[in-house]
């Protein structure tokens, strides 16, 4: 079998001009556009990178964005007041605290004090009780982007066996419950689980969010299965790039390799998923790409929810 590539790229341009185009429209009728607070603590270089995209995407459709950069040795109290002051701020629609943060900082105190109506990220436990009562709630953004990817790739969902390897609470138990929410029959594994070939085997939908490169090989997937692949992993060793990749890609992969140091790569060996599945998200250029979208969709989503308009 060959797999088709489920490409992310288109998706997360069409979504995002769709986002744009109610932003538009926000502003013709109601005369406002949705705002976007970012919150960056100390000099990461990967959270660097995400904020970045994440405001420059937001300039690109038309929010208004707010970038709060702390340094690392930032206290609590300031961190705190910080987000406290944008709970407050009428005009502040969505608020994101990029994660990890340092070592002083209760991640998880501040994560409940962001307003759940402001919690774009959707990890505030009054968003996550929503959502696993299937009630309307602020999603979060990865699990909510393969949504997109399964549902506008015309993959049906419903009845069928969706098997999710990760139980985090960033993606793989919101994947669960969304999952669940449009009637796949749902399995989690993790790394207690036993036999796991075999329980991946069974699924019609396979979701790997592990953070292993290429831990999920042929043997894990059933022929003609549709592969989601959330990892994102560097890989800077050559003998492991030459197992994950086949001609079709090895030699752009070393390239990467001896210009960067590494080359980006899922939790699903690509060269083997595409000789078993049916379809197949690639690494980059899959659901890496719908997160950053799915933030700009939440943000609109909360403004209107906020301020009572369609
Ligand atoms: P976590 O480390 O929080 O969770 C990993 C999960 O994988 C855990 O539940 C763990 O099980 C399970 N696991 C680990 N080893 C095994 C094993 N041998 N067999 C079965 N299960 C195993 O990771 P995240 O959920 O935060 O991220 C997962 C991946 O997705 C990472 O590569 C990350 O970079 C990527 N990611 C991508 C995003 C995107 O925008 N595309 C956004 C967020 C994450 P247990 O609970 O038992 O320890």
């Amino acid at each position: 079998m060959n797999a088709r590539i489920l490409s992310g790229k288109d998706i997360a341009e069409s979504i995002k001009s769709e986002v744009a185009a109610d932003i538009a429209r926000l502003k013709t009728e109601y005369g406002f556009a949705p705002c976007l607070a970012v919150v960056r603590v100390g000099d990461d270089p990967a959270s660097a990178v995400y904020v970045g995209n994440k405001v420059r995407t937001s300039e690109e459709i038309g929010l208004v964005s707010e970038h709060h950069h702390l340094p690392e040795n930032v206290s609590r109290a300031e961190l705190v007041g910080l987000v406290r002051s944008l709970n407050w701020r009428e005009e502040v629609d969505g608020i994101l605290v990029q994660l990890p943060l340092p070592d002083q900082i209760n991640e998880r105190e501040i994560i409940e004090m962001i307003d759940p109506d402001k919690d774009v990220d959707g990890f505030h436990p009054v968003n996550v009780g929503r959502l696993s009562q299937g009630e309307k709630s602020l999603v979060p953004c990865t699990p909510a982007g393969v949504i997109e990817i399964l549902k506008r790739s015309e993959i049906e969902i419903g009845g069928k066996n969706a098997v999710i390897v990760g139980r985090s609470n960033i993606v793989g138990k919101p994947m669960a419950m969304l999952l669940l929410q449009e009637n796949a029959t749902v399995t989690i594994c993790h790394s207690r689980t036993r036999d796991l070939p075999e329980m991946t085997r069974r699924a019609d939908i396979l979701v790997a969010a592990i953070g292993r490169p290429g831990f999920i090989r042929g043997e894990h997937i059933g022929e003609g299965a549709t592969v989601i692949d959330v990892g994102i992993n560097n890989v800077s060793d050559v003998d492991l790039a030459r197992d994950l990749f086949g001609d079709d890609e090895i030699e752009k992969r070393l390239a990467a390799i001896e210009k960067r140091g590494f080359t980006l790569v899922g939790d699903v060996n690509p060269r083997e998923a595409k000789e078993k599945a049916g379809n197949f998200t690639p690494v980059p250029g899959g659901v890496g790409l719908l997160t950053v979208a799915m933030l700009m969709k939440n943000t609109v989503e909360a403004a209107k929810t906020r301020r009572g308009v369609e």
